[in-house]
């Protein structure tokens, strides 16, 4: 059987981590980048424990150089890419009329940049193949707005226009383009809120929980799959009802 190759960037914890692991135990073969790759080697080893097949790069989704070096290591160690999950972010809150040009600026950089310049190192492959899978992690902020995350909030929904610019432009290719809107996720990027903003994002959501990792990974499984393959374009919500 022909092993399809997934690239997941922020894959050293979180969102990220879970993918690896789900797609690991589904049997593709997986890139792990991140800027640390201590914690990207240790993630790697365990799904090589497992029996799995794991390469790890160090990539700083900030640098177009960085990007274009670390895809290429990849594709010395497994050949093509043929799905790529763009999953790194960073947060830099903040009130709009306070904002560093450097905040505004470096959370563009490494969400949405940084995320197109990995989408074009992996386009050409895509391309000739005649497949392809690209995911973009969003955030429901992307589509509903959030007071205080102008920079941030940006970045995921110029993730949802990039998404349905691109799935039309290669659709031909049989490439499918989708974006996962998460809603409030257990992570370290929701790790240091208050207990009361945590407790308040809950009652409003429909489902009573924060959703987990896992919640995202089930979504972003799919999507790279087979199954999947006459749905491009789309922004699959995974918010427990919080925004429909
Ligand atoms: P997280 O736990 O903070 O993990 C972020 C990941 O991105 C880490 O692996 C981090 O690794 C990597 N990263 C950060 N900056 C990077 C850079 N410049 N270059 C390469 N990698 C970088 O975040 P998460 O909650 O899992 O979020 C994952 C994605 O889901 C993000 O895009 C986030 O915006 C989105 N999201 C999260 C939530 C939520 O509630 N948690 C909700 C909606 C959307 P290094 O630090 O080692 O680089």
């Amino acid at each position: 059987m022909n092993k399809r190759t997934v690239l997941v960037t922020g894959a050293s914890r979180g969102i990220g981590k879970a993918c690896v692991e789900a797609l690991a135990s589904a049997g593709y073969r997986l890139v792990l980048a991140a800027r640390s790759l201590d914690k990207l080697e240790e993630v790697a080893n365990e799904i090589r424990t497992e029996g799995g097949e794991a390469f790890a790069v160090a990539i700083d989704l900030s640098s177009s150089e960085s990007i274009a070096s670390g895809f290429s290591r990849a594709a010395k160690e497994f050949g093509r890419i043929d799905i790529l999950v763009n999953n790194a972010g960073v947060t830099k809150d903040g009130l709009a009329v306070r904002m560093k040009q450097a905040d505004w600026e470096s959370v563009l950089q490494t969400n949405l940049s940084g995320a197109f310049y990995a989408i074009q190192q992996v386009l050409p492959g895509m391309m000739r193949e005649r497949w392809g899978r690209i995911v973009n992690i969003s955030s429901v902020v992307g589509e509903m707005g959030n007071p205080g995350q102008a920079n941030y909030v940006a970045s995921k929904a110029g993730l949802i226009g990039l998404t349905k610019s691109l799935a039309q432009e290669i659709g031909s290719r049989n490439i499918t383009v989708n974006a996962v809107a998460p809603g409030f996720i257990e992570t370290d990027m929701t790790h240091g809120l208050t207990p009361e903003l945590k407790q308040k994002m809950v009652d409003n959501t429909p489902l009573k929980r924060m959703g987990s990792p896992e919640d995202v990974a089930h979504a972003v499984k799919f999507l790279v799959s087979d199954e999947a393959g006459f749905i491009t374009g789309h922004v699959l919500d995974v918010n427990g009802g919080i925004y429909m």
